[in-house]
Parts: structure tokens; sequence; C-alpha cells
């Protein structure tokens, strides 16, 4: 991999100045996450982006034993209703893979995303990858790849906290595997 302080250059030109490396080992992928998204969340099964429509937990074991380091994205928002997260989100996610493509054409050729939401790129979800509207760009979030995000941005010092008031700011993270 070219030297990070270089692809640091390419994150702050697209306007990014918080983020932080981890090494791919230490991204924490446990089967607790899975089983919340198959029992709890109302996603499951009407994402394309989400279970079962992923990789299975060991499938994302390996994954990640195929990158060596990954790059992890805060953003840190406020909305009135938790459903108005999606609009803000979308946004946040189509910058996102523009960086994303930046690498790849950097020579990065395995840059992939993992967005800070469920793909929320269309108003009404095709619900499954065969049929989804927009593959080109439609991509898992960290969650939906099981990963226990709480554990990982901890471990880099970064904040997260279960909220109980809609007015508490969110602190949501993507997820940037590069080789
Ligand atoms: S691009 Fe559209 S159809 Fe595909 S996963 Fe995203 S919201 Fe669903």
């Amino acid at each position: 991999m070219k030297d990070r302080k270089e692809l640091e250059v390419l994150f702050h030109k697209h306007g990014y100045t918080d983020f932080k490396w981890v090494e791919s080992g230490e991204v924490v992928v446990s089967q607790w996450v899975r089983t919340k998204c198959m029992f709890g969340c109302g996603n499951y099964g009407h994402n394309a982006t989400c279970p079962p429509n992923v990789p299975s937990v060991a499938e994302v074991r390996q994954l990640f034993a195929e990158y060596c380091a990954v790059v992890i994205f805060h953003f840190a928002h406020t909305v009135d209703k938790p459903e108005d997260r999606h609009a803000w989100t979308r946004g946040v996610n189509q910058e996102l893979l523009k960086l994303e493509r930046a690498l790849f054409l950097a020579g990065h050729y395995k840059a992939f995303l993992l967005c800070c939401d469920s793909c929320y790129l269309c108003t009404d979800c095709s619900e499954t990858r065969g049929t989804c509207k927009n593959p080109r760009s439609a991509r898992p979030s960290p969650e939906s790849m099981a990963i226990d995000v709480f554990a990982t941005v901890h471990k880099v010092g970064f904040p997260i906290e279960v909220l109980t008031e809609y007015s508490q700011a969110m602190n949501r993270y993507a997820f940037l595997l590069v080789e």
C-alpha cells in the first residue's frame, strides 16, 4: 500500500478530516451483530444491502483477512425524528462513494466502502440483490456485515454510546477497506 499520508491527502481533498486508521485484524466481527439484524431490525429482508442479502459472518472474516487496513470515517449529526437520518446518510454515502472511486482510480483497486447506514439511495428499496435499482452504488453498512461498531471504534478512541433522546447527536461510522 502507498504511504498512508499520501492517501490522507486524497481524503482531505474530498473534505474528510475526521478519520482514523485501523489494521483490518482490529475490526471486531461478531455473530451477535448478525443475530440482532435477524431478530429486532425491520430492515431484515427488506433492504438489498442488509441480511440475508450479505455475506455470512465467516465470509466477512475472510474478507477482512484479504485487506491490510481500514479507514474509519466519523460523522456526527442530530435529527428531529429517527427516520430523518436516512436523507442525511444518503448524501453522506453518495460523497463517500466518490472517495471509494477516487481510491480505485489511484490504483487501490480493492477499495471497498461500508456505508454509514443501510442503503437508502432509493425511497423504495427493491429488497433483493438481483433486483437492486442501483447495484453499482449500493453498499452494505458495517452493522449489516456483522461488525461490532461500538467495540471497534472504541478501540481507536472514537465516541459512540446508546442514545436515549432524539436531541442527542448520533455518531455514525463508515468503513473503507484498502490494500
Ligand atoms: S440502490 Fe435502491 S434498491 Fe439498491 S439497495 Fe439501495 S435502496 Fe435498495
